[in-house]
């Protein structure tokens, strides 16, 4: 079947959703995009990073527009808090670039490339059938259409996935990621703040059992500037007490409530440089959120005409900095493809094969890098720079990731 004229219904309108929907219609495809949420995404997103000749090839290829903001990050600076200094005392500087990101401001981006007509949001998926025909899909209204080919870009509990692989979903790897963000105008002592600015650099507070992030983001206005970002922070370690995740879910911003405030507040106050916590304290508890952290590994990303895109297709460990990253590359490899042969049966299986080779060594990395940051986590208050280099390098184990870029070997 030729991929110019045939009917697609991608199935989730997020990134991975708009993605597809922006490289399928540019093929010819005549696109339909079903969003379960009918009060946007925009206001849910925090920080995300993304490779700089990613960022660079979505521009040339319009997936994104020429002054799209981001912060360019430079260096990292491994900290650890061992009282010495209330901005904690310098382990490692790392190099590595990338380009740090707001997730809104992101999704916005891609969303406005897709035109409203064809994007239908408030309405569910709730089956599919494969036939000869093609793939009949029912929403939750009761209503049906046919489409030639359908892309699952409904993240990581997919239930396109899990009715083209039954029984696969992901896994809790028993540890969360703490997660806030706020106006960068709410500082008052910016401490480091401004040298960090100047050498683009980022911070990560190792502790046992865990670590860190707080990196600054672009603003609402979609500033990069600054004074007009947020401050996006992060922090991975064991699950905290009155709580399970044993099914998929997550705490979303603002219903916190006393108990993890509580535990919060204790663990960045026993882990945390004063100056670090500080900024920490600033977020107010509607702006904070758990993230449980999972991941899956995939069968396959193509069963018949349906296609799994982002998060559905597999579930990596945000260690990797790659949920959008894989999205994205996935939507640019099925565009190319697309040009490559016009014709279904040929893309499907490229795009199977390249795609669950990536996705699963990806999500292998990823466990790897939680083993060593979280689960496993070193001495790091003893570690030199070089420890630190040697430890990087074994935790990848051959595998490149734009994060570590700088190091040379591995
Ligand atoms: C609101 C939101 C905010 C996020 N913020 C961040 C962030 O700050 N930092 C970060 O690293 N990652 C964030 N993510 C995750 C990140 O988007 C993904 O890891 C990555 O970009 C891949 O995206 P995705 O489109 O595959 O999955 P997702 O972004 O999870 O999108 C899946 C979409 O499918 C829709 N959907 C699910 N089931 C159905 C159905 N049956 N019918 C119709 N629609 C359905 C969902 O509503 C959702 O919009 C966020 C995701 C969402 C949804």
């Amino acid at each position: 079947m030729k991929v110019a004229g045939s009917r697609v219904g991608v199935v989730g309108g997020s990134i991975a959703g708009c993605a597809a929907a922006i490289a399928l219609q540019r093929s010819g495809c005549d696109i339909t995009v079903f969003e379960r949420s009918s009060s946007g995404l925009r206001d849910r997103g925090a920080g995300i990073a993304i490779p700089n000749p990613l960022r660079e090839s979505l521009i040339e290829r319009d997936f994104l527009d020429a002054d799209y903001p981001y912060w360019p990050a430079e260096e990292r600076i491994w900290i650890v808090n061992d009282g010495s200094a209330p901005t904690g005392r310098v382990l490692w500087r790392q190099p590595g670039s990338a380009s740090l990101n707001n997730w809104s401001i992101l999704w916005m981006s891609l969303r406005s490339r897709v035109p409203d007509e064809i994007y239908r949001d408030g309405i569910r998926v709730e089956e599919l059938e494969q036939s000869e025909a093609g793939v009949s899909v029912s929403f939750a209204d009761g209503s049906h259409e046919r489409f030639d080919v359908l892309v699952g870009a409904d993240g990581y509990r997919s239930r396109i996935r899990s009715d083209m692989f039954p029984g696969i979903k992901p896994e809790y790897a028993g540890y969360v990621l703490w997660r806030g963000n706020y106006p960068e105008q709410r500082i008052v002592d910016r401490g480091p703040l401004d040298q960090a600015d100047g050498s683009h650099s980022w911070h990560t507070i190792c502790f046992p059992g865990g670590h860190g992030v707080i990196y600054m983001i672009p603003g609402e206005e979609n500033r990069a500037d600054v004074g007009h970002r947020r401050v996006n922070w992060a922090i991975y370690t064991k699950t905290p007490e009155g709580v399970s995740f044993d099914q998929p879910g997550s705490v979303s911003p603002g219903s916190l409530g006393s108990n993890l405030e509580t535990q919060l507040r204790k663990l960045i106050d026993e882990h945390f440089p004063r100056w670090h916590a500080q900024l920490l304290e600033l977020t107010k508890p509607g702006e904070i959120s758990i993230q449980p952290i999972y991941d899956e590994m995939s069968p396959g990303y193509v069963a018949g005409r349906v296609l799994l895109i982002g998060d559905a297709g597999t579930v990596t460990r945000p260690h990797t900095g790659s949920g959008a990253t894989k999205a994205l590359q996935e939507a640019m490899l099925l565009e190319d493809l697309c040009r490559e042969y016009g014709e279904w049966d040929p893309i499907l299986e490229q795009y199977d094969m390249q795609r669950t080779e990536a996705g699963n060594s990806i999500v292998e990395l990823g466990r790897r890098i939680g083993a060593a940051q979280v689960e496993h986590t070193p001495p790091w208050s003893t570690m030199t720079p070089a420890d630190f280099e040697q430890w990087t390098k074994d935790t990848l184990s051959g595998t490149r990731l734009y994060f570590y870029g700088n190091l040379d070997d591995h």
